[in-house]
C-alpha cells in the first residue's frame, strides 16, 4: 500500500471555494482527508510538501490536445502519447483526451492504437483517459489545420477502425451537415462518445437537429466554424453564435489569445457561465520548443510555422496552440476579472463534467482521485500530482 502525501496548501482552491490553511492527504491514489489549520499527522517515511506560500488546486482536465513537447499524437506510437501526456504535466494538467486529425484510416488507426496503449500503463505524466477523434468527418469549407484531401463524411466500410477503438473514444469532433452525420451522432452518443460540433458550416436549425440526435458540445468555439450571415433582409446564426444561446450545448475556447481575442472570452463566459465554458490547450508539437517549422499530425499533414507564439499553416490559418494549460488560466485571470475558484473551474471541474467523469475528476474533495497542482502566486506551476505521485516537480520544491 502505498504511502501518504501530505500538502499543506496556503490556498486550497476546490474549486467550487477557497480556503486558507488546509492540510491535503493524499492516499492510494485518493484524496484521504482534508484538514483546516494545517496540522499534520504524518508518520515517519511520509512525504510533506509544504506549500504554504502557494496555491493548491485540482489538476487540470484537457478536452483536445494534439501535441506537445515535440510529440503528436498522430505519431502513431505510445511513447509519442506519453511524450505528450509528460510535457501537458509540466503545465498543471493531470487529465488528457490526445486528440487525432483527418488522416489516412490507417494513421488514425495506429494513432487510437497508441492511445490505448498509454492508457494500460502506470502514469508517468498526465492522465489519458481516451481518446478525441477529430475529422475526418469535417467540412472542407471549415477544415482549419486538417488537410483537405483526407477530409470527408462517414463511411461503414472505412471507418472500420472508428468501431474497434469505440472502448476508447471518448469524444468526437464532426461537422452535422455531412451525409450520414446526424445518424452517426446518435450511433456515438448511444454509445457513450460525446458528440462535439466543429469544422461546420450548419446553420442553427441544423446544430438544432444535431443536439437533438445527441450533440453537447462545441469544439474551439469561434473557431472553423459558421458564424452570424445577412441571408436575403435577414439574419442567421452560425455554430458560433447558436453554441452561445443554446443551452444544450457546452463550449470549449482555446484562450491563448490568438484563437479568440481575449475581450471575446468574457461575452462567452457570460453567455455560457463558468459551468459550461471549458478552456482548452488544442496544443500541437511544437508546444515548448523553439520556433520554427513543424507540421501538424505527421509529415503528409500540415506543414506549420511557429513564430511569436503562434503556429501558422502555410495557408495562413493557425494550427492549434503551443501553449500548456497553466497559460490558458494566467489569460482567463487576466481576461475575466472573476475569482480564481471560478476560473480555475473552467480547467478542471468544468471539462470533467462535460466529460461526465466530474465524480472522480476534476476537483479536491474527499473520495476523489488525487490529482492536483501546485502553483505559485504568478500561477505558474510548481508541482503537479497525478494519482497521488508527484510527476512534476520545479527545482524550487
Ligand atoms: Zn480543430
Amino acid at each position: 500500500m502505498a504511502e501518504r502525501l501530505w500538502i499543506r496548501a496556503g490556498t486550497l482552491v476546490t474549486p467550487r471555494q477557497s480556503y486558507e490553511d488546509i492540510t491535503v492527504v493524499l492516499h492510494d491514489g485518493l484524496v484521504e482527508d482534508l484538514i483546516p489549520g494545517g496540522r499534520i499527522a504524518s508518520t515517519p517515511g511520509e512525504e510533506v510538501i509544504d506549500a504554504r506560500r502557494w496555491i493548491v488546486g485540482p489538476g487540470f482536465v484537457d478536452l483536445h490536445v494534439h501535441g506537445g513537447g515535440g510529440h503528436d499524437t498522430m505519431d502513431g506510437t505510445r511513447e509519442a502519447v506519453d511524450g505528450l501526456a509528460a510535457f501537458h504535466a509540466r503545465h498543471g494538467t493531470t487529465s488528457l483526451l490526445p486528440s487525432t486529425i483527418a488522416a489516412p484510416a490507417e494513421h488514425i488507426h495506429a494513432a487510437l492504437a497508441a492511445v490505448s496503449e498509454s492508457m494500460e500503463r502506470p502514469n508517468t505524466g498526465a492522465r489519458v483517459l481516451g481518446a478525441h477523434v477529430e475529422g475526418p468527418f469535417l467540412s472542407p469549407e471549415k477544415r482549419g489545420a486538417h488537410v483537405g484531401r483526407f477530409v470527408r463524411p462517414p463511411d461503414r466500410e472505412a471507418d472500420r477502425w472508428l468501431w474497434e477503438h469505440l472502448p476508447i473514444i471518448r469524444r468526437i469532433t464532426l461537422a452535422p451537415e455531412l451525409p450520414g452525420a446526424l445518424e452517426l451522432i446518435r450511433e456515438l452518443r448511444g454509445r457513450g462518445v460525446l458528440v462535439s460540433l466543429g469544422h461546420t458550416m450548419a446553420d442553427e436549425e441544423l446544430v438544432q437537429r444535431a443536439v437533438l440526435a445527441g450533440a453537447s458540445h462545441v469544439t474551439h468555439l469561434f473557431n472553423a466554424m459558421s458564424a452570424l450571415e445577412k441571408v436575403g433582409p435577414l439574419r442567421r446564426l452560425g455554430l458560433a453564435e447558436a453554441g452561445l444561446v443554446h443551452d444544450g450545448l457546452s463550449v470549449e475556447v482555446i484562450a491563448d489569445g490568438w484563437h479568440v481575442p481575449l475581450s471575446l472570452l468574457k461575452l462567452i463566459v457570460r453567455a455560457k457561465g463558468v459551468e459550461r465554458t471549458a478552456l482548452v490547450t488544442d496544443a500541437m508539437r511544437a508546444a515548448g520548443l523553439p520556433e520554427g517549422r513543424y507540421n501538424l499530425g505527421g509529415e503528409e499533414a500540415m506543414a506549420v510555422t511557429v513564430r511569436g507564439g503562434m503556429a501558422v499553416t502555410g495557408e495562413g490559418g493557425l494550427a492549434g496552440s503551443i501553449a500548456g494549460m497553466d497559460q490558458m488560466v494566467r489569460n482567463a485571470v487576466r481576461a475575466l476579472a472573476l475569482p480564481l475558484p471560478e476560473v480555475w473551474r473552467m480547467a478542471s471541474l468544468t471539462p470533467a463534467e462535460i466529460l461526465g467523469l466530474a465524480g472522480r475528476l476534476g476537483e479536491i474533495a474527499v473520495g476523489k482521485a488525487a490529482d492536483l497542482v501546485i502553483m505559485d502566486r504568478e500561477l505558474e506551476v510548481v508541482a503537479t500530482i497525478v494519482d497521488g505521485q508527484p510527476v512534476y516537480r520545479r527545482e524550487d520544491l
